[in-house]
């Protein structure tokens, strides 16, 4: 069994503790590897050696960066086949989907190779004469990456290629369900030829590593993608560093009485369903009209009670395994509440037996608003079906909750939908589309419980990691004061 390491200013080593912990296929239970369980002296040495090489990589010319993570997205592209592979095993979700993790990152790489050649600021006239007035943007220093595991190539290059290419140097620390993904990332980046000490990469429990990641003065920004109840800790213990954070979600679907039924029908099962519903922006509510609801639900019913459970490596697999024996567990409990809060089960509702970590695919009806199935995010293959009346009934329905990630509405009405992107309090909303599908280019996050109010992807995934400094030059030779000299 190989036993992995931790890589600190550019030598892969063990860690300080002298122990490790294992990642384990969720689909068939085998053991994939051990790895390094880091600890805070691991942490402290790999954030010495990101603050050494902090000075020549943010002194290295952004293009020059850029062209580093060009040549990583071209190895992503040649790995893509294996680390796709390696992300269905690690962590579960069928294989169209880890090929799909792995292309988001290749995605993420190119977007941001080509930024080295941006990373605009702006310029604006001054009210005083002969001077000049600008925005140039600038490193932050080094920054602490953490990271979940249902995204395990994603989400880590959401987070690493803005942050090089912005010319930070970074502490990573990915989650301990997926720690192989994010090795086979960063070995990438080794081999794309980033210079030793600026991706340093630290596996380990959130608890011990995770926290002196968030709690180290020398670090200067966290970006945290995970739950909102750790998330909320490490915006207290982070005191003033810059924060990022993307939490959860409980996301759902309008289904209007002009839908498409048959398209509705698609979204809801690959919102609902797919990657075993643990994504952020999974459809976990299905806010659906009265008129079409019955005729809805017995095409729900019948497409769900055919969907494949099973290995994702599987060709004919539709739904793969949860990540963990404990989240089959959570996700039983939610079944249980569902029931005693009287919703009614329409479909699944049971572990699956044998070996792997596998949970039915599950719908409840006749839920309630305040349910807490209607409420909480369970992270797993359930589906709460909400019936309402009218447009404003869905639209409170869809903002009764305390997160506001991702939303969906189907209609072949143009003012309903416009309605709805307006007053749907979500970072996303798609129309006549699933919750799911995020694009590198566009900003990614949301509002209320989702998060502070930070976004990744696109250009606001660049500000997340890059401070903006503004430039006056005067070349007037003569004191002008501003506000004061204004004749
Ligand atoms: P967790 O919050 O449990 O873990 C996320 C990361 O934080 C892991 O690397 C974890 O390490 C680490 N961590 C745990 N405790 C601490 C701590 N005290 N200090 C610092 N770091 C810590 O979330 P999950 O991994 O279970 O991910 C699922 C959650 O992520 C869901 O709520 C989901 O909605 C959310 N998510 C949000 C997204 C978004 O963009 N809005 C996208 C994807 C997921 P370890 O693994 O060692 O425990």
């Amino acid at each position: 069994m190989e036993v992995h390491k931790i890589l600190i200013d550019g030598k892969w080593i063990k860690s300080d503790s002298g122990e490790t912990f294992e990642s384990v296929n969720p689909a068939t239970e085998e053991v994939i590897g051990k790895f390094q369980q880091g600890n805070g002296e691991d942490v402290k040495a790999a954030i010495d050696a990101a603050e050494d090489a902090f000075e020549k990589w943010s002194s290295y010319p952004a293009p020059r960066r850029g062209e580093v993570l060009f040549k990583a997205y071209q190895l992503l592209k040649r790995d893509k086949e294996r680390l796709g592979k390696l992300v269905t095993s690690e962590m579960g979700k069928v294989l169209p989907e880890g090929l799909g993790d792995v292309q988001e990152a290749i995605d993420m790489t190119a977007y941001m190779a080509g930024e080295g050649r941006r990373l605009f600021g702006h310029t604006t006239p001054s009210e005083l004469p002969d001077k000049f007035c600008m925005t140039i943007r600038q490193p932050l220093g080094v920054v602490g990456l953490i990271s979940p595991w249902n995204f395990p190539v994603a989400i880590p290059a959401w987070k690493l290629m803005p942050a090089l290419v912005c010319g930070n140097t970074v502490v990573f620390k990915p989650a301990s369900d997926t720690p192989l993904c994010a090795i086979e990332l960063v070995k990438i980046l080794e081999e794309a030829g980033l210079p030793k000490g600026v991706v340093n990469l630290v596996t380990g429990p959130g608890s011990i590593v995770g926290e002196e990641i968030v709690t180290n003065p020398k670090i200067r920004a966290i970006s945290f993608t995970g739950s909102r109840e750790v998330g909320i800790e490490v915006r207290k213990k982070a005191e003033l560093k810059k924060v990022g954070l993307e939490l959860g979600g409980k996301n759902g679907i309008i289904i209007m009485d002009d839908a498409d039924l048959d398209l509705a029908l698609d979204g809801v099962l690959w919102g609902g369903f797919g990657t075993t519903g643990q994504r952020c922006t999974a459809a976990s509510r299905v806010i659906i009209h009265k008129k079409i609801k019955n005729k809805f639900l017995d095409m729900l019913f019948e497409r769900t009670k055919i969907l494949k459970v099973g290995d994702g490596l599987k060709k004919d697999t539709e739904v793969g395994p949860l990540v963990n024996k404990k989240a089959v567990e959570k996700v039983d409990k939610y079944t249980q509440i569902g029931l005693d809060e009287g919703a009614k089960l329409l479909y699944g509702g049971r572990k699956v037996g044998g070996k792997g970590f596998f949970y039915q695919p599950t719908i409840f009806t006749n839920v309630d608003v305040d349910m807490r199935i209607a409420q909480e995010e369970i992270f797993g293959p359930t589906v709460s079906v909400i019936e309402i009346d009218s447009l404003d009934e869905a639209i409170n329905v869809m903002n009764s909750i305390n997160y506001g990630l991702s939303s969906s509405i189907y209609t072949q009405d143009v003012n309903r939908a416009f309605k709805a992107i307006e007053k749907i309090e979500s970072g996303l909303t798609y129309v006549n589309a699933s919750t799911i599908g995020s694009e590198v280019h566009l900003p990614f996050g949301g509002v209320k419980d989702t998060g502070n109010g930070t976004r990744e992807g696109g250009i606001e995934g660049i500000h997340e990691f890059s401070e903006t400094k503004t430039v006056y030059v005067d070349y007037s030779g003569v004191l002008q004061r501003a506000q004061i000299d204004i004749e």
